[in-house]
C-alpha cells in the first residue's frame, strides 16, 4: 500500500488545490477515531466540520445505508418514494417545523432558502419585482456557490468570483441595532448563523437570536437560521436556536443530517411561507432520495436514542472549563456553546496552524480557523475520559 507521502503527492498532483489539509491521510474511522494509512490512531476533533456529530461509522446509520441499498436507492421527485414522507415527518417534528424541502449538500439548502424568502418578498410581502432584499452578516460563512460567495466579506471566499448577485446587504454580527437600521420595506429576509462557526466560533450575546427574531417579526421580515453547523444537538441543544426560544421562520440543515455518511441537507419553514414555492420552481434530482432520507432518519434516531443533546451540553461545559484550568499565557479565549468550541491564542503566542501540527503528531487532529482560533468539535460520542485525554493533549501543545 502506498505511504502516506506519496498519497499527499499524488492527491497534490491530480486534485485541484483549493484546500490546505493538514499532512495525515486517513484510511479508517470509527466513533471518534480516524487511522492513518501507517495504522496510527487520531482523535477527530473536527467532526468533519460537525457533519460526523453521531460518531463515525455509527453502526444504526450504516445498518439502515445498506438495508436501503439493497432496496431501492434513487427514484428522482418524478416519482413517490417510500422513504422520503416518513424522513420529512421525523424532521419536521425535531425541528418543531411544519414542512421540509430536502436537497442535499448545506450550500444548497442556503440557496433554497435565499429563493424561498424572495418568492416569498415578492407573493406575500409584495415586494416590487426584482426589488428583494437579504441582509446578512459580516464573517458569515454559508457555502461556496457564486450567489453565496459574493456576500462573503472573507476576501479568499470571493476574490475573483465576481460579479457578485445584488440584493445582499453586509451587517456586522451580534448588532440588533444594524439590523433595524438596515431593514427596508424591501427586506424580505435575515440570514444568520446562530455561532458563526467558520469566523472562529463567534458566540454572539446572550439574547441576540431572541432580539433578532422580535425585530424581524415587527418588520415582517423572514428570520433565517442556517444551522448547517450548529444543528442537530452540536451545541447542546437539537438546534441553537432553542437556547433562546427563538424559533426562526426558515431554518436551514445539513450536515449531520448525513450522519457522516451521504450529504442530506434541507430547509424547513411554516406552510405560510413555503406554500409559495409549487411545482416545477426548484428541485434537485438527488434531494429527499431514498437512500439519504433512510440515512437521515438513523441520523436523526441516533441523535435522539443516545441523548446528544444532553451530552454534548454536559461535556461541551466540561471541556471547557478544563482548558481554562490549562496553566498557559498563551490562550486569549475560550468560547462556545456545547461541544462546539474555539480557543484563541494571543497573536504573542503565533499562529494555530503549528500548533495543530503539534496535536496531530500527539495523535490529535483540529484545524485552526482563521489565524489564531482553534475549533474543538468532537463527535458528539466522545466520553468524559477521551475529554479528559484531549486536554492534556491541548496542555502539552501549548507548553514551551
Ligand atoms: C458547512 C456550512 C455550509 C455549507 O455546507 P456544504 O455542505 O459544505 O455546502 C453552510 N452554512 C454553514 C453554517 C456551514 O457550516
Amino acid at each position: 500500500m502506498a505511504s502516506s507521502k506519496e498519497l499527499i503527492r499524488i492527491t497534490e498532483k491530480y486534485g485541484a488545490h483549493n484546500y490546505h489539509p493538514l499532512p495525515v491521510v486517513i484510511s479508517k474511522a470509527k466513533g471518534i477515531w480516524v487511522w492513518d494509512v501507517e495504522g496510527k490512531k487520531y482523535l477527530d476533533m473536527l467532526s468533519a466540520y460537525s457533519a460526523v456529530n453521531q460518531g463515525h461509522r455509527h453502526p444504526a446509520v450504516l445498518k439502515a445505508l445498506k438495508d436501503q441499498m439493497e432496496r431501492v436507492t434513487l427514484t428522482s421527485r418524478a416519482f413517490h418514494n417510500d422513504k422520503l414522507g416518513p424522513f420529512l415527518q421525523k424532521l419536521c417534528k425535531v425541528s418543531q417545523m411544519e414542512v421540509a424541502l430536502p436537497m442535499n449538500t448545506g450550500a444548497e439548502a442556503v440557496e433554497t432558502a435565499i429563493k424561498l424568502a424572495r418568492k416569498w418578498g415578492y407573493e406575500v410581502k409584495r415586494v416590487p419585482k426584482n426589488k428583494a432584499e437579504i441582509i446578512v452578516c459580516a464573517e458569515n460563512f454559508h457555502g461556496r456557490t457564486s450567489t453565496i460567495v459574493g456576500f462573503s466579506t472573507d476576501p479568499d471566499a470571493y476574490t475573483g468570483f465576481g460579479p457578485a448577485m445584488p440584493g445582499f446587504k453586509i451587517i456586522p454580527y451580534d448588532d440588533t441595532k444594524a439590523l433595524e437600521n438596515a431593514i427596508t420595506k424591501n427586506t424580505v429576509g435575515f440570514l444568520v448563523e446562530p455561532i458563526q462557526g467558520e469566523a472562529g466560533v463567534k458566540v454572539p450575546a446572550k439574547g441576540y437570536l431572541a432580539k433578532v427574531k422580535q425585530i424581524c417579526r415587527k418588520h415582517n421580515v423572514l428570520f433565517i437560521a442556517d444551522e448547517v453547523q450548529t444543528g442537530f444537538c452540536r451545541t447542546g441543544k437539537w438546534f441553537c436556536w432553542q437556547h433562546e426560544n427563538a424559533k426562526p421562520d426558515i431554518m436551514i440543515v445539513g450536515k449531520a443530517l448525513g450522519g457522516g455518511v451521504y450529504p442530506v441537507s434541507a430547509i424547513l419553514s411554516s406552510w405560510n411561507i413555503m406554500k409559495v414555492i409549487k411545482p416545477g420552481q426548484h428541485g434537485s434530482t438527488f434531494g429527499g432520495n431514498p437512500l439519504a432520507c433512510a440515512v437521515g432518519t438513523a441520523a436523526l434516531d441516533v441523535l435522539a436514542q443516545e441523548k446528544l443533546d444532553v451530552r454534548s451540553q454536559q461535556l461541551g461545559e466540561y471541556f471547557r472549563s478544563q482548558l481554562g484550568k490549562i496553566k498557559t499565557k498563551k490562550i486569549k479565549d475560550i468560547r462556545g456553546k456545547g461541544l462546539l468550541t474555539g480557543m484563541e491564542l494571543h497573536t504573542s503566542a503565533g499562529k494555530a496552524r503549528p500548533y495543530c501540527l503539534k496535536m496531530k503528531e500527539m495523535g490529535m487532529l483540529a484545524k485552526d480557523t482563521h489565524e489564531q482560533t482553534i475549533r474543538f468539535a468532537p463527535p458528539l460520542v466522545i466520553t468524559k475520559k477521551e475529554v479528559d485525554w484531549a486536554i492534556k493533549v491541548i496542555a502539552k501543545a501549548l507548553e514551551g
